[in-house]
């Protein structure tokens, strides 16, 4: 009996009861402030509720929350790889308190539900930590908020484990760990640039070169080991100035995050061209040779510096990796592997997102009902993380050559594929290959991104 009762109870409990919840500091380096903050937050009922809900975001593994208030309750959605997923709503009673205490932790206005208000706070579950962005805004039938949580440290540390293939890793390496050369990251925005920068820059060697990076100082980069920082812009020099004074220290590698302007990368490229120096630069583009067309075009006077030193482009999408515990197998028919451009016999099996069937198509062999078991490791998603599609070119005289004459991007792909180039198409294909997504969800990033 008391047995049935607890069950009830837990059927009835909202997720916010049941999670592990994390805790919540105000973004304040004043640790009185900081205390007499959370005193009025602990004034009200709402800070178990906000601590919970986000326990269970996290544990859900979202990275962003949305909450839609209307009279009657609170819509919510979690962001889960990169895909929104409506969670059950919850009642006003609940829901407006942990509003209050989220906008009391971010430093807020609790009162005002309609202004555009931003503002941010730190989240802890167990040792991780999370940078917590709020936005609200009111909207016609109540009130919007976002809520953004970014670990602090990066889940993956090699590029093995985004998904790059062994042999690509290598090339990269080589390119990384060369001279006279330039190495361009890139990916379309929203893509995981910036975990992959990081994590490119983790694997080249910083022991024995000096690495030296150019940053705005208004917008500072995550902090790399043994990469320098020199800050342009707000009280310090201008970036052509700054670059002067790096050159004078003689560093073996210039690292550009962004690229301020022209003078500085061309010192830089200079440096690398004569100097037996190396350029890492950081160029948003949405593919490989779409990011040399523009760099070359954007930047007439550094193209030719480029061309000759250019090592190594690498662009990237990221996409959902099947979830290994229900992925389906499927033997591919020869029209389909025609259509991807595998040839016969490379691969034994395709494979696909698991989808539950109908409730009346679970039955066994003998037609009685036979409910299939979600499976528990990805909640049903058929999904479970993502994993990078990578495209490295590495342009060869040809390519070199026929980058200062044409900004033809076909034209360009068709002498960098001679060269021996694979671009994304086809490694988005070796991924499929490798069981690591499904050509559906291929199709789809692809689609949203061309
Ligand atoms: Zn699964």
């Amino acid at each position: 009996m008391a047995a049935a009762k607890q069950k009830k109870k837990q059927q009835d409990a909202q997720p916010w009861q049941l999670a592990n919840p994390v805790t919540l500091t105000p973004d304040i380096a004043d640790k009185s402030q900081q205390q007499a903050v959370l005193i009025t937050v602990r004034q009200g009922d709402g800070l178990p509720i906000a601590s919970g809900q986000l326990g269970h975001a996290i544990a859900s593994r979202a990275t962003h929350l949305m909450l839609d208030y209307s009279q009657t309750a609170c819509a919510i959605r979690y962001q889960i790889d990169g895909q929104w997923e409506a969670m059950t709503p919850l009642a006003r009673e609940f829901a407006d308190p942990m509003l209050i205490a989220l906008k009391q932790i971010c430093q807020l206005n609790p009162a005002d539900r309609r202004s555009a208000q931003s503002g941010r706070c730190e989240a802890k579950l167990n040792k991780d930590k999370y940078r917590l962005t709020l936005q609200s805004q009111g909207t016609a039938s109540g009130e919007r908020v976002l809520i953004r949580l970014e670990a602090e440290s990066i889940p993956f540390s090699k590029l093995s484990e985004l998904g790059m293939r062994d042999t690509m890793i290598e090339h990269f390496r080589e390119a990384l760990n060369s001279e006279n050369s330039t190495v361009m990251i890139g990916a379309p925005r929203g893509m995981g640039l910036s975990t992959t920068w990081h994590i490119a820059l983790n694997t080249a060697d910083r022991l024995i070169r000096d690495f030296q990076s150019l940053e705005p100082e208004d917008k500072k980069e995550p902090e790399i080991i043994n990469v320098s920082p020199n800050f342009y812009g707000g009280s310090g020099p201008e970036p052509a100035e700054l670059i002067r004074k790096m050159i004078l220290k003689e560093p073996d590698v210039f690292v550009f995050p962004g690229i301020p302007d022209e003078e500085s990368l061309l010192a830089a490229l200079n440096q690398a061209e004569n100097n037996e120096k190396q350029v890492i630069a950081r160029v948003p583009a949405a593919s490989a040779i779409e990011c040399c067309v523009k760099f070359c075009a954007q930047y007439p006077k550094a193209a030719k510096h480029f061309a000759s030193t250019v090592k190594a482009v690498l662009n990237q999408r990221i996409v959902r990796r099947l979830c290994d515990d229900c992925k389906q197998s499927f033997q591919p028919s020869p029209a389909l592997l025609k259509k991807l451009g595998i040839p016969p016999g490379r691969v034994g099996a395709l494979y696909q997102q698991f989808v539950m069937p109908p409730i009346e198509q679970q039955v066994d062999a003998n037609g009685k009902p036979a409910p299939i078991e979600p499976c528990q490791t990805c909640q049903a998603r058929g999904f479970l993380g993502r994993v990078g599609i990578f495209e490295l070119l590495r342009p060869g005289p040809q390519f070199r050559a026929a980058l200062l004459k044409t900004q033809d991007v076909a034209q360009l792909t068709k002498i960098a594929q001679a060269e021996g180039f694979r671009g994304l198409q086809a490694e988005a294909i070796l991924a499929v290959a490798r069981g690591l997504t499904s050509i559906e969800e291929i199709r789809r990033v692809f689609t949203a991104t061309k």
